[in-house]
C-alpha cells in the first residue's frame, strides 16, 4: 500500500451472491486514516476470492483452466486498470532497486512509442491523460473491441512480463487476477482470429473500485492502459493522497457492489 502508517487490521465479514448461491467471504483491511489506496489490499482479497469461485464453478462444469506459469499470450492485451491501480503500479516501480527500475521504465518507454509509431497514441497529446485512438472512427460499431484488437496487434507485453510469466505477481492488476480461459492455450495467441473460452467473472472489482475511488477522493472514475500507468501518475502527483476513514472506505466499496452494475 502507498501509506505506511501502522494501524491494526480487522475481518470484514463480506455477503455476496454469485452464481446464485449466497457466500460469506472474510476479507482483511486496515483501520485507520489512510488514503483511497489503502483499499487496493482489500480490492485484491475479494478479487482473489471471486475468482476462486468463478474458477471452482467451471471446474465443476467438467472444464479445465489452460493457463499456467510460463504462459504470458495474455500479457500482451489491452489491460485497463483503475487510476488507483495505475498509483499502486507506480509506486511498484518506484520501489524497485534502480537497475531494475530503469529495465521496467526503458520497457514502458519502448511500448508507448511504438502505440505512438502505429497511430494508437498521440505523441504530440500532453502526456498523462491521453486516451488510446480509435483508428477507424467513422464506424458503427463500437470503439473498445476494435481498440483492443489494434492494440493486441501490435505485439507489446507488459512491461512487467518476464520469461513469459508475471514479474509483480503479488502486485498484479485486479483484472490480471480474473483473467482465466478454459480454451487451449495456444489460442490465446489468436485471441482476435479464433477466440477464447474465458471463465466467466461475476463482478469486475476493479471498476468498482475506480467508481469508489471517484466518488470517495474525486478521482476520474475511468479505466487506463497499464502502459499508461506511469506517465498518468507523474502528470498526476498529488491525486487523491486525502485520507478517510477504513472502516468508511470499505462501506463505500461494498455499497459501490451492491449497487453497481
Ligand atoms: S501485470 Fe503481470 S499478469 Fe498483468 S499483464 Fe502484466 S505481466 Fe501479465
Amino acid at each position: 500500500m502507498t501509506d505506511n502508517t501502522s494501524s491494526a487490521i480487522e475481518t470484514a465479514n463480506i455477503h455476496l451472491e454469485v452464481d446464485g448461491r449466497e457466500h460469506l467471504l472474510p476479507i482483511q483491511f486496515r483501520l485507520g486514516e489512510q488514503p483511497i489506496a489503502g483499499l487496493l489490499s482489500f480490492a485484491q482479497q475479494l478479487t482473489n476470492e471471486l475468482t476462486t469461485l468463478s474458477i471452482q464453478k467451471v471446474e465443476s462444469e467438467g472444464k479445465k483452466i489452460s493457463c499456467q506459469m510460463g504462459c504470458g499470450a495474455c500479457c500482451r492485451q489491452l489491460v485497463a486498470i483503475s487510476l488507483v491501480e495505475a498509483q499502486d503500479l507506480a509506486r511498484v516501480v518506484r520501489e524497485m532497486p534502480p537497475e531494475r527500475q530503469a529495465v521496467i521504465r526503458e520497457r514502458f518507454a519502448r511500448g508507448i512509442a511504438k502505440l505512438e509509431a502505429a497511430g494508437l497514441l498521440d505523441a504530440q497529446e500532453k502526456k498523462g491523460n491521453r486516451d488510446l485512438i480509435d483508428t477507424e472512427p467513422g464506424s458503427t460499431e463500437s470503439s473498445i473491441p476494435r481498440i483492443a484488437k489494434n492494440y493486441f496487434n501490435q505485439g507489446v507485453a507488459c512491461p512487467f512480463l518476464e520469461n513469459e510469466s508475471c514479474g509483480i505477481y503479488p502486485d498484479r492488476p485486479l483484472v490480471c487476477r480474473e483473467y482465466h480461459v478454459t480454451s487451449p492455450a495456444d489460442r490465446c495467441a489468436k485471441i482476435y482470429q479464433i477466440g477464447v473460452d474465458p471463465v466467466p467473472v461475476s463482478r469486475h472489482i476493479g471498476e468498482h473500485l475506480a467508481r469508489t475511488a471517484h466518488a470517495v477522493s474525486g478521482l476520474p472514475k475511468q479505466m487506463i492502459p497499464l502502459l499508461m500507468s506511469l506517465e498518468w501518475d507523474q502528470a498526476n502527483p498529488n491525486a487523491a493522497r486525502e485520507k478517510h476513514d477504513g472502516v468508511e472506505l470499505v462501506r463505500a466499496l461494498v455499497q459501490e457492489i451492491g449497487t453497481g452494475g
